[in-house]
């Protein structure tokens, strides 16, 4: 039945899709909200003191990665893992399956791609798609409040907090100008560098 075999190919499709962008907005809200802020604690510490200390500035690339030791995988793995067990609950056991084995690809793609971003001479560096990415993640390494992402960049896009490689004409950018502009601040609580609950705090308090 190739009627029956597209309709199953596209549902496989799509769960792989929706598995993939749940492990990138995942890994963008982690990376913002808990690399970036106290809230993180040990994530927190070693991000900002081990990866964001040895690739700063215009040191962003070594010869081999630089890795703290430190194993983040269990931390991302608990929200992941409340994922899967709440699919478990609603999706069939083969969607189940592709779901597990994208997530688990997708994981090891960020943490890869991110490590390879940092590596002088990469073999990946052939493709203009690697160069772009790694050239708006170096951004991060320079402007720590903008692209959080390691692959899918449009979330930054959509949380406000992108940031893209060419500088805007006419207006050059001071590295000490990390912040995002007011009105775009103001339109999302969330982007002013600020926890999120503080949008619910009067002025002054
Ligand atoms: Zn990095
Ligand atoms: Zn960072």
């Amino acid at each position: 039945m190739p009627e029956a075999g597209a309709d199953s190919l596209l549902i496989y499709g799509f769960t792989a899709m929706i598995a993939h962008l749940s492990m990138s907005l995942g890994q963008t809200l982690f990376h913002r909200y808990l690399g970036h802020s106290r809230l993180g604690g040990r994530f927190f510490k070693n991000h900002i003191q081990f990866h964001h200390v040895h690739y700063a500035g215009n040191h962003v690339v070594s010869t081999h990665y630089l890795d703290s030791g430190d194993n983040n995988t269990l931390f991302f793995a608990m929200p992941v893992a409340v994922i899967v067990g709440l699919s478990y609950l609603f999706l069939r056991l083969d969607l189940l399956v592709v779901q597990l084995a994208v997530m688990s690809l997708s994981f090891y793609g960020h943490y890869y791609l991110d490590n390879q971003y940092h590596v002088a001479g990469s073999w990946l560096a052939r493709f203009s798609w690697f160069r772009r990415k790694q050239q708006l993640h170096f951004i991060h390494h320079r402007h720590g409040s903008c692209n959080f992402a390691v692959i899918d960049f449009f979330w930054d896009r959509l949380l406000g907090t992108y940031r893209s490689v060419k500088p805007r004409r006419g207006s050059a950018i001071p590295i000490a100008a990390s912040r995002l502009r007011s009105s775009q601040a103001r339109f999302w609580p969330w982007n002013s560098g600020l926890p999120l609950w503080s949008a619910f705090r009067r002025p002054g308090s």
